[in-house]
């Protein structure tokens, strides 16, 4: 029963029926158009014998002539020869000479009546099973009705033509109907072997297991094509799935690690009594190991929400505002680190934003640039293009190697985990996610000694909302 659900099944049912209407059309029209032209052709022939016959009748004064009679003439022996009938009617109906097979065939009144009203007819007659046409005219003197001529001629050979026809037709029709659905079939079945792969390849894959590949021969054609999409899908999805198990594990071993700086602290402080300022400084410890593991968790919070953030939580923002206020914040930290503190921002930059996010981006940077920094200066400059606003931050301090550039906006990525203990690795994805949300783009340039430069892009607040 399965077999008749498959989709090459339902081809070859769909091709064959498609074929049997188009043979029963065809086969119809050849039918019809054949029995047509052999009955007009059969007809024309009558119709021209009669002719004949009529232009042969000897009239004499008004009367038919029957001393030169028809049946010696030599019309009449070629008629015969080819299977006609030739009768001679008196205008009654009455049979005065006559030849042929068909000489003694019952004589219509009503074609013989339409003849004497100078109309000539055909009619088809039948004894036993044998159908003969019937060609009737009238034979006229000065428009003077002297009598009938009938010809006729058995359609015998015309039926027996048509029906060698019919039987050819009915043979192959079911024939060509059987190679059509098999062919269907294999057609089907032929196509559609890649997308059985691909269904087979399908129920293999697991959320555990993502690296099953359906590997399409190169083919430019719709399941090559199918197959390749299926392909690149299952990339992205393994990809996507390795990223989270990496975040996962990375974010299980930052945490895990202030607070087993917290368990060490309480175990060694509780080991035996202790003065006043150990305790004091032991709770001090803990609250910077707190401080740490309050950040981080803030931080995975803000990037597993990323991509949830809707920009219905976006307004109007005073962007220069927003710029030097996060800068003036940052300031003492770079004055105490001796660096000098440079910032360009011009006036009424308005941008359509999240206001914490966006101040959130440039703490990072700046952050970062302070914190990689140990002399020479920090710079922060805006300047508007027409549609875009540019902010560069850049500095003087340690750049980041070429092979690690790639990676420096990944989840826990640090370039020298033991320099920047003070980070976890997630600042730089942050900043990129947030400059995401805002339509924007985040690029980086560095060089080893010489310094970093970030560069954030963000639309100006008309085309962001339209977006
Ligand atoms: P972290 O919290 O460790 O600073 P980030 O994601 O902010 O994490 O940065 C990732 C890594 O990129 C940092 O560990 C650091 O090595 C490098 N980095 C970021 N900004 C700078 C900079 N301005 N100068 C030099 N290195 C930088």
């Amino acid at each position: 029963m399965k077999r008749f659900r498959t989709l090459r099944f339902r081809f070859a049912l769909w091709t064959a029926t498609l074929l049997l209407i188009v043979l029963i059309l065809f086969g119809a029209f050849v039918y019809f158009s054949l029995q047509q032209g052999l009955v007009s052709a059969m007809d024309d022939s009558l119709r021209f014998s009669a002719s004949q016959a009529i232009a042969a009748v000897n009239i004499e004064n008004g009367q038919i002539n029957f001393s030169d009679s028809l049946p010696e003439s030599s019309l009449v022996a070629d008629l015969q020869g080819r299977g006609f009938t030739i009768r001679i009617l008196a205008p009654d109906g009455k049979i005065l000479q006559s030849s042929g097979p068909y000489h003694s065939l019952l004589v219509d009144p009503a074609s013989v009546q339409k003849a004497g009203m100078g109309v000539p007819g055909f009619s088809t007659v039948t004894i036993s099973s044998v159908k003969i046409r019937v060609y009737t005219a009238p034979i006229l003197d000065n428009q003077q009705f002297l009598g009938v001529i009938q010809i006729m001629q058995s359609l015998a050979p015309l039926v027996e033509t048509l029906d060698r026809l019919l039987v050819a037709l009915l043979v192959s029709i079911p024939v060509l109907l059987i190679i059509s659905a098999f062919s269907g079939y294999y057609l089907a079945a032929r196509a559609l072997f890649p997308i059985d792969q691909i269904t087979q390849t399908a129920q293999r894959i697991s959320a555990e297991d993502l690296s099953a590949r359906l590997n399409p021969h190169k083919t430019d054609d719709e399941v090559g094509r199918l197959a390749a999409t299926f392909d690149n899908m299952l990339a992205r999805l393994e990809n996507a799935f390795r990223r989270e198990r990496q975040f996962t594990a990375d974010a299980s071993h930052e945490l895990r690690t202030p607070m087993a700086a917290t368990q060490a602290i309480l175990g060694v402080t509780l080991e035996k009594d202790r003065k006043p300022q150990e305790y004091r400084q032991a709770l001090r410890d803990i609250s910077e190991e707190t401080d740490r593991l309050q950040g981080l968790v803030e931080n995975l919070l803000f990037l597993a929400r990323g991509d949830q953030r809707n920009p219905a939580q976006f307004e109007r923002v005073d962007f220069s505002h927003l710029l030097l206020d996060t800068a003036e914040s940052l300031r003492p930290l770079s004055e105490a680190k001796g660096l000098r503190f440079d910032v360009s921002v011009p006036e009424e930059i308005t941008l359509f934003g999240n206001t914490d996010s966006l101040i959130r981006l440039f703490i990072n940077l700046l952050d970062n640039a302070i914190k990689f920094t140990s002399h020479g200066e920090i710079r922060l400059l805006a300047w508007k293009e027409e549609r875009f606003v540019r902010i560069k931050v850049s500095d003087t301090g340690s750049g980041i190697p070429d092979q690690d550039l790639p990676h420096i906006f990944d989840r826990f990525y640090r370039v020298d985990t033991s320099r920047s203990a003070r980070g976890s690795g997630l600042g730089l994805s942050i900043a990129q996610a947030i400059v995401h949300q805002h339509a924007g783009e985040l690029t980086v340039t560095s060089r080893v000694g010489q310094g970093t430069e970030f560069i954030v892009c963000l639309p100006i607040a008309a085309t962001i909302q339209a977006s």
